[in-house]
């Protein structure tokens, strides 16, 4: 599937002043001072394309700041005004639209909790009907690729065509290292169906911990998205918001400084005949696979039938743990990791299983619900 997206490139609504291209500033405006003191500290790095701040916060639990609200927009004007850096803002509503748009606000952004509404996403898009401006749509709190496109592809109906996505990782139900869990597959998949679409990734709300930031920035780059947008404050430890992932303008310019940008293009001849020669055997080595899986999908229609004739039940659980344990140990061994195997394992299983049960289940009722269960 590819998306039908009508997009300009990033290049035609920010420029960038150095690479890689860099939104950053406070998660939410404070105040008048902490705003434009920050803004000139980043201006100064040189690294800066746009200033963020947050003045409408959308919060988990009520009682918490909830943003400084609409006069924060006078505050960001004057920082964009002292230091020359166009601005950027979360809109949560078609009112907030009206208001950026009336203070000048440059570029605006739809937040991942806004995101997974599509009433809110669609009354923003109706405020955004006949206006020219940037749109970037963070995806949405919960790991559902067609939400997030869903929400671009209703911005982009309202006539916006200077459109980015923001990767700022997934909710899950598992605590791991991360705030929000990268899920790079879901921004891969987006990418993939989407070539056009710029991707900006949020390292702050996907680490959490201003400590992961550089190496989420660097991940980001690698998978070739087309900037990063990163929190920064004149001093996190007050910070009224996300205090504990935002770094100073003098900490995220030596972030920046240690990342390694790299081309997604080779340009020298020989090197471009060695990534061909790998790719090539890559490729055979893909077909091989697949090959394989479809031969072991063979012997296992073979195993349903001869279940079926016998009425031996599918699930033998002793025979799925001996797998399990050989197959890992011969993947370590093999210098595979242990997690990786087990994935793979049990995608295999799984699609053993699907198909056995299709061969056990002729009846039409029952397939009709394998087919529900796996679409
Ligand atoms: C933010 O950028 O400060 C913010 C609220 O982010 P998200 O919508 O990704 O949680
Ligand atoms: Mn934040």
């Amino acid at each position: 599937m590819k998306l039908n997206l009508n997009i300009e490139p990033l290049s035609n609504w920010i420029t960038a002043k150095s690479e890689p291209l860099l939104i950053a500033g406070p998660c939410s405006a404070e105040t008048e001072e902490q705003l434009v003191a920050t803004a000139h500290l980043l201006a100064k790095t040189g690294r800066v394309s746009a200033l963020r701040a947050g003045i409408w916060k959308p919060r988990t639990r009520p009682g918490e700041f909830e943003g400084i609200g609409s006069i924060g927009l006078q505050w960001l004007m004057r920082a964009k005004e002292e230091t020359g850096l166009p601005v950027t803002v979360e809109v949560a509503t078609g009112k907030h639209v009206e208001e950026a748009l009336k203070a000048g606000v440059d570029i605006l952004w739809v937040g991942a909790r806004s995101t997974v509404n599509p009433f809110t996403v669609q009354e923003i898009a109706d405020a955004l009907r006949g206006v020219d401006v940037p749109v970037m749509v963070k995806n949405p709190v919960n790991p559902d690729l067609s939400l997030w496109i869903g929400a671009l592809e209703r911005i982009n109906n309202a006539g916006i065509t200077k459109l980015a996505a923001i990767h700022r990782g997934f909710s899950s139900y598992e605590k791991t290292a991360f705030r929000n869990e990268p899920m790079w597959d879901i921004a891969i998949n987006l990418k993939t169906i989407a070539p056009n679409l710029p991707i900006i990734c949020d390292p702050s709300h996907i680490s959490g911990n201003r400590d992961l930031i550089g190496y989420i920035s660097q991940k980001a780059l690698d998978l070739d998205m087309q900037g990063l947008m990163i929190e920064s404050h004149i001093d996190p430890s007050v910070a009224w918001t996300d205090a504990k992932q935002q770094v100073t303008p003098a900490a995220l310019d030596e972030i920046i400084h240690h990342l390694a940008l790299r081309k997604p293009e080779i340009k020298n001849a020989d090197l471009k005949d060695k990534l061909e020669d790998l790719r090539n055997n890559i490729d055979k080595i893909d077909d091989l696979v697949i090959q394989k899986m479809a031969e072991r999908m063979q012997i296992v229609e073979q195993i349903g039938n001869y279940k079926k004739d016998n009425n031996i039940t599918i699930l033998q659980v002793n025979r799925w743990d001996e797998i399990l344990q050989k197959r890992t140990n011969y993947a370590k061994a093999l210098k595979l990791s242990t997690e990786f195997t087990e994935r793979l394992l049990e995608l295999i299983h799984s699609e053993s299983i699907r198909k056995q049960t299709e061969i056990m289940n002729k009846d039409e009722a029952g397939q009709k619900a394998e087919k529900l269960t796996h679409a």
